[in-house]
């Protein structure tokens, strides 16, 4: 990511604690700051790693407390994969493609299609205006589905 991308996005954050009246600790920085060097996909236990191979102890409840603040400004995305799986995702990133989630397994693909995203970037809606837009696709991963040809279901 480029440093004004960086920059621009730490202060959305700080604004958008201001607005709140939330503090502005280390912490929500730091972990910020970590999330912005994951290239897609991660989930808390990835982030809490991350943050501990650098070095930098934070509790999981100030971790989820941050991911929600994150959610709230709209700097992240929260992927809610399926029961068991949540992924994030910076909402920069998640705006340029669609996911495939397998039913089965969990396993998440992202797709590019431009001809999708300009569609729906044109879609004209009465009385809404639309920020971001997340698009999920259900179905077999081709892992899944060779293993249900192969038991004969
Ligand atoms: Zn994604
Ligand atoms: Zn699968």
């Amino acid at each position: 990511m480029e440093a004004k991308e960086y920059t621009e996005m730490r202060n959305l954050l700080t604004g958008y604690l201001a607005e709140k009246k939330l503090r502005r600790t280390e912490e929500r920085y730091m972990i910020f700051q970590n999330i912005c060097s994951f290239p897609g996909h991660f989930d808390v236990c990835m982030l809490h790693q991350q943050l501990e191979d650098n070095n930098y102890h934070v509790s999981k409840a100030t971790l989820y407390n941050t991911l929600e603040i994150l959610v709230d400004a709209g700097l992240i995305v929260r992927h809610q994969i399926n029961t068991k799986i949540v992924q994030y995702e910076l909402r920069k990133l998640a705006d340029t493609h669609l996911h495939l989630i397998c039913t089965k397994c969990g396993a998440v693909r992202e797709l590019r299609d431009s001809t999708l995203k300009t569609d729906v970037d044109n879609l004209k809606i009465a009385r809404f205006t639309p920020e971001y837009c997340s698009l999920y696709i259900y179905g077999l991963c081709s892992k899944c589905k060779y293993r249900m040809q192969r038991s004969g279901r």
